[in-house]
């Protein structure tokens, strides 16, 4: 198969030395920004990079099948469409290119012609790492509480070559992101990051850097990089539930560098991409990976330029289920299998004693330690999104009783205090405490979130509860159907019952049940079984939802500043500073 190789520098080198000695390909041309005919085998013809014709010419031709690039990120995006559209196969290195908008023009062209697509994520082929990926998908380990990387450069970058670096992120950090979330298979949901830099010359190049995510699923990975070190150093190591595993092979002052540390994963996956194209089989590096990569990268530098934790958004807008965490998604599959009438039953029982009295404000820092773990916007505990919520309200002079609910339209998410993960009202588990609602009892629609999961219900299953009207009828008013089990009507429970003396008018009783009910106030479904008070009550709830969703962002408020504030709303409208719950 003859090739054409774009770039002759780090990585350009390695991939001709691989390619002159695999007998699946033939390397015939070089494309370089500088001459260096006298470095290369004789029959391979030597381009001139800024000879653009010549390429256009040779890329329309037959001869070439595949195209491999390894010249600056810079010129990635230009040569793998000038390729595709040539009918050629493309094998880029990592970072694909500079801007989301790019990774899916490339991405979505290949998918058109048919055509693989195949980023160099090097990690992935090397055999040690691949061993760690095998044992922790086998379970071997067991569940991975905290990972760290250390991945140290050698020998200090050219100058030249931190100008077109694209910055330490996008450069180096983005295989230890890449390998790390292949791993664990899921992706971090906040970041942190510290840097250190001799002298900060070159943009967005730093010589040390500790990054610290939060993943979905709970694990907190470590990611120590370092421009500086005596020889290339890459070590990782993983703490399972069962289990560790602990790769450190580094050799002080061994003057070693990336060629030598993963010449087995670039030849390996040189042979990846053959077979790829010789079988037609899907490359292992996904667009949506290569997204979340570049969108990871960019999250790290946000956190140094903000100097604060940054919540990762994976989509744009609010509420974006496109391209969800694991523990997203997990969530409302769990909570689609198991929310049933009985279930709901069960749980309204159970949750019915307010036996347990709680201060107020105490269950509000209590929930500090919990985080919605089906909330896409959302990394930071609850008490900051209570206050946020009631702050935005606060600035824009709602009715204070609408401030107070929005401090505390979340509080019923204290029932993992009496909850398990077994029932979904746990701290992992929290398929019956937060999410988007539905009614139970009758047909589950369209408009809801995750529609195809509806199938799994097994209610839907039932005659008596998969019609439009299910147990109810029409106009029979929201309070007389039966919601799914979660925290809004754990809250309207509490405040309905006679230990919670409280003024509170019926408009926030009504946000506290039915907040999550996203089919109903953002899709228009179950509009059948509107009241005449339900008509009422509609705008109230839209003007919540505003505030519950648009307050959602990294600014962090002064907890204790406020607090005496809304103490004051507290002991307006509750009788006692406690709850029973
Ligand atoms: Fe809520
Ligand atoms: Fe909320």
């Amino acid at each position: 198969m003859n090739v054409l190789l774009f770039g002759f520098g780090r990585a350009g080198k390695i991939h001709y030395n691989n390619l002159i000695n695999n007998l699946n390909f033939k390397l015939t041309h070089l494309v370089e920004l500088y001459d260096v005919s006298n470095e290369i085998n004789e029959s391979i013809k030597y381009i001139d990079f800024k000879n653009k014709e010549e390429i256009k010419n040779i890329l329309k031709g037959d001869e070439i099948r595949a195209v491999i690039v390894a010249s600056p990120t810079s010129t990635h995006y230009e040569v793998i469409k000038l390729s595709l559209e040539n009918n050629k196969h493309v094998f880029v290195e990592k970072p694909i290119t500079e801007s989301e908008e790019e990774i899916n023009e490339c991405f979505d062209l290949a998918e058109r012609n048919n055509l693989i697509l195949f980023v160099g994520y090097n990690r992935r082929y090397d055999p040690t790492i691949r061993r760690i990926y095998n044992s922790v998908r086998n379970d071997e380990v067991g569940f991975i509480n905290y990972a760290f990387t250390i991945s140290r450069d050698y020998p200090y970058p050219t100058n030249d070559f931190l100008k077109i670096s694209g910055g330490i992120f996008h450069d180096c950090a983005t295989h230890d992101i890449d390998y790390m979330n292949w791993i664990l298979n899921d992706k971090p949901i906040s970041v942190n990051v510290s840097v250190f830099d001799n002298d900060d010359i070159e943009e967005y190049n730093y010589d040390h850097v500790t990054i610290n995510f939060k993943y979905s699923l709970g694990t907190i990975v470590c990611l120590n990089l370092s421009r500086i070190a005596s020889s290339y150093d890459q070590r990782c190591e993983f703490y399972g539930t069962k289990g560790e595993i602990i790769n450190n092979n580094f050799k002080e002052n061994a003057k070693l560098s990336f060629p030598q540390r993963y010449r087995d994963a670039f030849r390996i996956e040189l042979e990846s991409f053959y077979d790829c194209i010789k079988n037609g089989i899907k490359p292992e590096v996904t667009k949506e990976q290569c997204l979340n990569n570049y969108i990871i990268a960019e999250a790290c530098q946000e956190a140094i330029d903000k100097n604060k934790k940054i919540t990762i958004k994976y989509g744009e807008g609010f509420r974006n289920y496109n391209n969800v965490s694991k523990s997203v998604y997990n969530n409302y599959l769990t909570a689609r299998k198991n929310q049933t009438v009985e279930f709901v039953q069960k749980m309204q029982n159970k949750f019915s004693k307010f036996d347990t009295k709680m201060e107020i404000w105490d269950i509000l820092e209590d929930l500090n330690s919990l985080v919605d773990v089906s909330d896409p916007d959302v990394a930071h505990p609850n008490l900051y999104h209570a206050i946020q919520t009631a702050e935005s309200m606060r600035k824009d002079n709602l009715p204070d009783w609408m401030q107070l609910m929005g401090l505390l339209h979340d509080i019923g998410k204290i029932m993992y205090k009496k909850g398990n993960d077994d029932e979904g009202t746990g701290k992992k588990e929290q398929w019956a405490m937060v999410g988007d609602t539905f009614i139970v009892g009758c047909k589950l629609p369209n408009g809801i979130i995750f529609p195809e999961f509806n199938n799994e219900n097994p209610d839907m299953q039932n005659e008596k509860y998969n019609t439009e009207l299910g147990i109810y009828s029409e106009g029979c008013g929201l309070d007389n159907l039966m919601c799914s089990w979660g925290h809004d009507e754990y809250l309207y429970q509490i405040l309905m019952s006679s230990k919670n003396p409280h003024t509170l008018p019926e408009e926030a009783l009504y946000m506290a049940r039915y907040h999550s009910l996203y089919a109903y106030h953002d899709k228009k479904e179950y509009f059948r079984f509107q009241s005449n008070k339900d008509k009422e009550m509609f705008d109230w709830l839209k003007k919540f939802n505003k505030y519950d969703l648009y307050s959602k962002c990294d600014d962090i408020y002064d907890i204790d500043m406020l607090k005496p504030y809304y103490i004051n709303l507290i002991n307006k409208y509750f009788t006692n500073s406690f709850l029973y719950i």
